[in-house]
């Protein structure tokens, strides 16, 4: 048991002005990657850095790409095995048309309660929050076992470059927990989805629209690859099912293009064509059989397709001396992770969000990947995502974050530390 006065005594080191204060200055630092506008993360991420700084954290800047730095905040709290990672990125999304705004996307602008902005939901005041929670809990004059590190980091919303530099520099080596700092509506968040990106190139003959016997039309191909990703997903939710905090899995076909590449046509068959898909992975499916079925896919697709054509050629009696091809690229793999709901770190987050908010939190699994992801999949680290903020806010115009929750949120992160720092088992 943590004694009542100890828990008041880090709670009473949140200064809600504090954390509305940062969020508005880390929100009109606009951190849209966009070399060509000029912006990017170095501007929020050195004031992260004086922030810190001035409150006495060690401090490192490193650049995972020029103008793109990571800001890593430690502290030793005292003699211990553990160490928590709170993290945070830098980066927002692009505020899209801004005639569609009612709020200046870099104002942080507050009406009702809410603060308005780009990244004031994703997740500029959740880093607020976990900055003033570390900076809480190093003023309280608590008695803790262990350390803080604050990962500060770029480039989530791209490749998520900055939690693997972070990574590769060790800087995760000594890390135990990790407490990834998402909008989640003060859901304790457990899993994650996966996620397996392929490309398929469809590789025909180009020809006139009226003389398509001239050419190798790509379309049948990409109704086949259609075909079999439905057929693929129907096969994975028959096998794995639901899951019961990330839902079905999901073979999703985002874009189909042809031509692939020019103007599209419509007296034209184009030579190119092609498929980006974006399969979605839970618990109990094994990326390696994915990308083998899709692979199979591509294959089954060249000989069905060329053997329609070769059937069309005999009934016409020509004969047409090419093949169609297709081939199937892997741009990208996400593990989905999962920790366990016994595990300190989900305790410690438990504990912290019954104390602030009185009750028992929810459990809940996080759609997308987040840094947490490579964390997780790299560090074997265990991970929780919680914070404040709307799930389907991110990324929309308005983007707002209801000020209280933020406040609160604040409050649970500290506490989350707390709890699983605090010398001794408090279990
Ligand atoms: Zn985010």
């Amino acid at each position: 048991m943590i004694p009542e006065t100890v828990i008041e005594k880090v709670l009473r080191q949140i200064d809600p002005h504090a954390v509305i204060d940062l969020t508005a200055r880390l929100v009109r630092c606009n951190s849209v990657w966009d070399p060509q506008a000029g912006t990017g993360e170095a501007e929020t991420a050195e004031l992260a850095a004086q922030w810190a700084r001035e409150r006495g954290f060690d401090v490192a800047v490193e650049n995972v790409a020029p103008d793109r730095p990571n800001v890593i905040i430690r502290w030793t709290a005292g003699p211990g095995p553990r160490t928590l990672m709170f993290e945070g990125h830098t980066d927002v999304v692009t505020p899209g048309n801004l005639s569609r705004w009612r709020y200046d996307p870099f104002g942080a602008q507050i009406e009702k309660g809410r603060m308005f902005g780009r990244g004031t939901n994703d997740t500029k005041g959740n880093l607020a929050a976990m900055l003033v929670a570390m900076a809480a809990l190093k003023t309280s004059g608590v008695t803790l076992a262990g350390s803080i590190v604050g990962g500060v980091l770029c480039d989530e919303e791209g490749m998520m470059t900055g939690v693997q530099h972070f990574i590769a520099r060790g800087h995760a080596d000594a890390v135990t927990a990790a407490v990834v700092c998402e909008p989640q509506d003060g859901l304790v968040c457990i899993a994650q989805k996966g996620a397996v990106r392929a490309r398929f190139a469809v590789h025909g003959r180009m020809s006139h629209g009226a003389m398509p016997l001239s050419g190798l039309n790509p379309a049948p191909a990409m109704a086949r690859i259609i075909d079999g990703l439905a057929g693929l997903e129907a096969e994975a939710i028959q096998t794995v099912g639901k899951d019961p905090l990330l839902g079905w899995p999901s073979f999703t076909p985002t874009v189909v293009q042809a031509p692939s590449q020019g103007p599209p046509q419509l007296n034209v068959v184009p030579g190119e064509a092609e498929i980006l898909v974006d399969v979605r992975t839970i618990p109990g499916q094994d990326h390696d059989a994915i990308r083998n079925s899709l692979s199979a896919l591509a294959q089954q697709t060249i000989r069905d397709v060329n053997a329609s054509y070769r059937q069309t050629d005999r009934r016409l009696g020509i004969r047409r001396p090419w093949e169609l091809d297709v081939i199937v690229r892997f741009l990208s793999d996400r593990p989905c992770t999962h920790t366990d709901r016994g595990d300190p770190v989900v305790a410690s987050a438990v504990w912290a969000s019954r104390q602030v908010s009185g009750r028992e939190p929810d459990f809940a699994g996080v759609p997308g990947a987040t840094d947490g992801t490579f964390l997780w999949a790299l560090k074997d680290m265990p991970i929780v995502t919680m914070g404040a903020g709307d799930r389907q806010v991110p990324h929309q115009v308005n983007e707002w974050v209801d000020l209280d929750q933020l406040v609160d949120t604040a409050r649970i992160y500290a506490l989350t530390a707390l709890h699983y720092l605090y010398p001794g088992d408090p279990r």
